[in-house]
């Protein structure tokens, strides 16, 4: 058998692979070998924001799943994107950043996870960043990750701002800074227009480092545990099957779908689920792929009557002049993210803090998710609940960890988000129906102002929403039965192997969960360097 042997062998160049390649590479004595199934991020559909669209269902970068059926979104298979390529996720997502409340840490700590509160996590979203100007309490600068603010107001963007603000919302000039709540265009990782993923941020500037080894097109099979020590893996690149073997420690960052499946099919699990695929029983950890949990989103559209919108500017001559612009500037429509205002929001007034969060876009799609912009002008407001109750699963259905593994989300499963879901649905409609908008706002196109009772736009949510890719949860961090890592991200029972993703949230931030997943992986980075 071909082998290597390096100190740390870090398995997906995604979000958290890619700042673990980093931070552990700089010290020069440890060798790194990085593995990522998929390829070079090199691309311009990666590179231009608005190329998000061409990505998201596009095998080239993208694992491309589906979810399984689920009866409380009658029985439909959702396309479920993660990105296969350096990056990983960062390298095909929406660009948003948001880190979420204090309270969503501060919950982690109480529920055992010593280290893991507000307090404890900020310094380390404060490194991960490069964004000037914001309040130093909070922000960070000269730290990897640029954020920065929209290059354009769209005047849809100003009346829509200016309306939320008209019903009571206030404006928050920095919703990462000491309170969520309110509006605010949103803040995003790209860098002159361009995107700036993981791969951007962390990994290229890593890469001409002697210690640093990435191995793209290399998917890895599975663990090698013995006598209760993970000793390395096995990947296959280029047709050939290959050991790579770890010194001081193998680190999981595959992901919230991948984490748990090569567990799995290492047989680290449920020992039901690794019976059903046929695999011997290592270690059992009934924890392993439970704890799904992801954001659930759903959206009213309506007709524009001037044309104003991207719609227009994303089609013939006018595109070719968008493409120029960006190509020479940086700017124009291929620099926007989907999503370009933010409304944080309490569904009902008792509650301690916003659990409703927005995204408004002066554009519209085919059947109001994303994808094909629609032929006329258009706009839209979606919505999800920001701290679901529902939880699913994600099972391996084969050894062979080229089949896909199940994913049921079971989202709107719980009366709590439904609640929520409809809720947000009537706070979409008040957004777009103030005065400011008055002169733009054609028809409601979906859901269609025929779906009014609530039972009516729960149906609506359960046949029309779809995922806005947070997935999380499924290699949680903890001490109980059903945790699978510890606090300092160790697999339970198995020595010399961690779990460095966004699988390993304990529960959901309010918030998209890149920013999350960059500060995990760089408090993970101290942890394991300190491991001596
Ligand atoms: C379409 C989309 C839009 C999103 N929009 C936003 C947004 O706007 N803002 C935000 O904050 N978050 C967003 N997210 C979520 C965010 O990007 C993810 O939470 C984050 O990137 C997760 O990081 P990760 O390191 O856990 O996993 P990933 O970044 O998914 O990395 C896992 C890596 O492991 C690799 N891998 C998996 N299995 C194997 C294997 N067997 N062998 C080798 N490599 C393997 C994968 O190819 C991948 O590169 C979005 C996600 C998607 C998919």
């Amino acid at each position: 058998m071909n082998q290597e042997t390096f100190d740390y062998v870090i398995i997906g160049a995604g979000s958290a692979g890619c700042v673990l390649a980093n931070r552990l590479s700089v010290e020069s004595r440890y060798s790194v070998l990085l593995l990522e199934a998929g390829g070079s991020e090199r691309h311009p559909f990666v590179s231009a924001p608005a190329g998000f669209l061409k990505t998201f269902a596009n095998p080239q970068f993208n694992w491309c799943f589906k979810t399984a059926a689920s009866p409380s979104t009658g029985n439909r298979e959702i396309l479920f994107p993660r990105g296969r390529v350096l990056g990983g996720s960062s390298s095909i997502n929406g660009h948003l950043y948001v880190r979420g409340q204090r309270q969503d840490y501060d919950s982690w700590a109480q529920a055992g996870n010593l280290g893991w509160s507000y307090d404890d996590v900020l310094p380390y979203f404060r490194k991960s960043e490069n964004r000037a100007g914001g309040d130093p309490a909070f922000r960070g600068v000269g730290g990897p990750a640029h954020v920065s603010d929209i290059h354009e107001r769209h005047p849809l963007c100003e009346a829509f701002v200016d309306g939320v603000e008209a019903l009571g919302v206030p404006r928050n000039p920095d919703y990462n800074g000491a309170t969520q709540e309110g509006v605010a265009y949103y803040q995003r990782t790209i860098r002159n227009g361009r995107r700036h993923g993981a791969a951007h941020a962390y990994l290229r500037p890593a890469m001409r480092r002697a210690n640093l080894q990435v191995a793209s097109n290399a998917c890895v099979q599975r663990l090698e545990i013995i006598e209760g020590r993970c000793t390395g893996v096995h990947y296959r690149r280029y047709g050939r099957l290959l050991f790579a073997a770890a010194r001081r420690c193998v680190i999981l960052s595959a992901g919230a779908i991948g984490s748990p499946q090569l567990l799995q099919v290492s047989g680290i699990g449920p020992g039901a689920v690794l019976q059903n695929i046929g695999v011997p029983l290592v270690h059992d950890l009934p924890g392993v792929g439970e704890n799904f949990r992801d954001h659930y989103a759903v959206r009213v559209a309506h007709r524009v009557t001037k044309p104003v919108t991207l719609n227009e500017r994303a089609r013939g001559l006018r595109l070719g002049w968008e493409i120029g612009k960006w190509l020479f500037s940086g700017r124009g429509l291929l620099a926007f993210s989907p999503a370009h205002v933010a409304v944080f929001l309490r569904s009902e007034a008792h509650l301690e803090t916003p659990d409703l969060q927005f995204v408004f876009t002066p554009a519209s799609y085919s059947d109001g998710v994303t994808g094909k912009l629609q032929p006329f002008p258009g706009m839209t407001a979606g919505v999800w609940q920001m701290r679901p109750e529902s939880r699913g699963y994600v099972r391996a259905t084969s050894a062979n960890p080229d089949v896909p593994p199940i994913i049921q989300p079971n989202y709107l499963d719980s009366s709590d988000d439904q609640r929520a879901v409809v809720s947000g649905l009537r706070w979409c409609r008040r957004f777009l129906q103030t005065a400011p908008l008055v002169p733009y706002r054609g028809d409601e196109t979906v859901p269609g102002i025929e779906v009014a009772t609530n039972d009516a736009l729960l149906d609506y949510a359960r046949a029309r929403g779809a995922t806005v890719y947070h997935a999380m949860g499924t290699c949680r961090m903890g001490s109980d039965t059903y945790a699978v890592v510890d606090r300092e991200l160790r697999l339970h029972g198995i020595d010399n192997l961690r779990v460095v993703d966004a699988s390993v949230m304990p529960a959901m931030p309010s918030a998209n969960t890149n920013a999350a997943t960059l500060m995990i992986a760089e408090k993970g980075a101290d942890m394991i360097l300190s491991a001596r």
